[in-house]
């Protein structure tokens, strides 16, 4: 039998468990006493709790959830192993080697589950963390839907970067109607050494990061390097922005049209690209649009090419059918679109179409000098490289996209 006055003790007791925060006590001597995490960035992270309890404590459990853009809530649970005591200190490590790392200033959550051999169970509140790279005294400027951090230079160096920035975002809608759903922040690190030793796997070629899926950037700029900084800020901004407006798990947007529209807002195509295509033009090898479709090759001079391509193929579709066909593609690829039939939904071709028609439109020549710089390849490809730094050229590695330094 089920009466009122137990339902309503029962209510009462739920919602007295919800009110009290952090530490949580049962109906028995089980106790939480203290909790606490400690990060070591970018290595690990260290989680405590000290319990205990009239009678052994037979069970912890660690959750934690990862504040990233996905599908579907995921809570991790970590199984602590101890032996049962009636009075536990427990020191659990998170070896963010294991998961490859997690970029700086990303954001966390966890609480612990405590059991005791009486049937007893504690649940603590869930306390938000945020994983920073204490090694460095951060200072931040927000513009809008930015933040950026910094720790060396002066106010006007991130003055310099933040316009860079709004700049890029203003042309990525302008031309596109693509724009930030979320907030994105931008470490940005003193130099490459600086950087490489925020993350756990780096290349001594990286220069920078986009972390899609946290809405975060890590790029190394030294006073040297603000021009390609700008840059590198203005792509991987352009991929957060993508990333954000075609989110599906179905289906990935094409690398051509992902890239073209990075390489498209960091500004004109730099001269080391417009030679690459002017090339391929000339010999009759560029590569076709359904190659560039999937990755691209990891060899050099066919990355560079396939980023010039891209940066082609984009300006051709903005140039020719604009904004409102362009946001519509994009809105069409977050319905998990297949590529063909969203080309052929947008624009009336498909992949081998939109190949024919670039090709006509970069072959022919330019109607009025100083006009379409870009459609001829040779003069209009975005400005990305500079400053004697290598081609630069990325290599996804699961949620990191990769930007070659100088
Ligand atoms: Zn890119």
């Amino acid at each position: 039998m089920i009466n009122k006055a137990s339902i309503l003790a029962l209510v009462i007791c739920l919602f007295l468990v919800l009110l009290s925060p952090g530490l949580v006590q049962a109906q028995g001597k089980l106790t939480v006493i203290d909790t606490s995490a400690q990060p070591e960035f970018p290595t690990r992270l260290i989680f405590n709790l000290a319990a205990e309890s009239d009678v052994n404590i037979t069970d912890i459990r660690l959750h934690y959830t990862i504040e990233r853009t996905s599908f579907a809530q995921v809570t991790s649970e970590v199984y602590i192993d101890f032996l049962p005591s009636t009075i536990v200190h427990i020191k659990w490590t998170w070896d963010m080697r294991k998961i490859g790392g997690l970029p700086p200033g990303s954001n966390m959550e966890y609480w612990w589950t405590v059991e005791d051999s009486q049937g007893d169970k504690v649940e603590t509140a869930p306390v938000e963390i945020k994983f920073e790279d204490t090694r460095y005294s951060w200072r931040s400027s927000t513009e809008g839907e930015i933040t950026i951090y910094w720790y060396e230079g002066e106010e006007s160096f991130a003055q310099e970067l933040m316009e860079a920035a709004q700049q890029a975002l203003d042309k990525l809608a302008e031309d596109t109607g693509a724009h930030l759903e979320k907030p994105a922040e931008l470490y940005i690190y003193a130099n490459t050494q600086d950087l490489q030793g925020a993350m756990i796997h780096a290349r001594e070629w990286t220069g920078g990061a986009a972390f899609t899926r946290y809405g975060i950037i890590a790029i190394g700029i030294t006073p040297n390097s603000v021009n390609w900084g700008k840059r590198a800020i203005a792509h991987e901004l352009a991929h957060l922005v993508t990333h954000q407006m075609t989110l599906n798990p179905y289906n990935e947007l094409p690398t051509w049209l992902n890239e073209g529209l990075a390489m498209y807002t960091e500004g004109p195509l730099e001269p080391e690209y417009i030679a690459f295509l002017t090339k391929a033009i000339a010999e009759g090898n560029l590569i076709s649009v359904r190659s560039l479709s999937s990755p691209f090759s990891a060899h050099t001079e066919q990355s560079i090419l396939s980023y010039a391509q891209s940066h082609s193929l984009v300006y051709f579709l903005i140039d020719e059918y604009g904004q409102s066909q362009m946001l519509e593609l994009l809105n069409t690829f977050r319905e998990g679109s297949s590529y063909d039939a969203a080309l052929e939904k947008v624009y009336g071709f498909d992949m081998d179409g939109l190949n024919t028609l670039w090709r006509d439109y970069i072959s022919a020549p330019a109607q009025q000098p100083g006009e379409r710089q870009v459609r001829s390849a040779p003069t209009s490809l975005p400005a990305v490289l500079t400053t004697g730094r290598i081609v630069s050229s990325e290599l996804p590695v699961g949620s990191w996209t990769w930007r070659q330094g100088w």
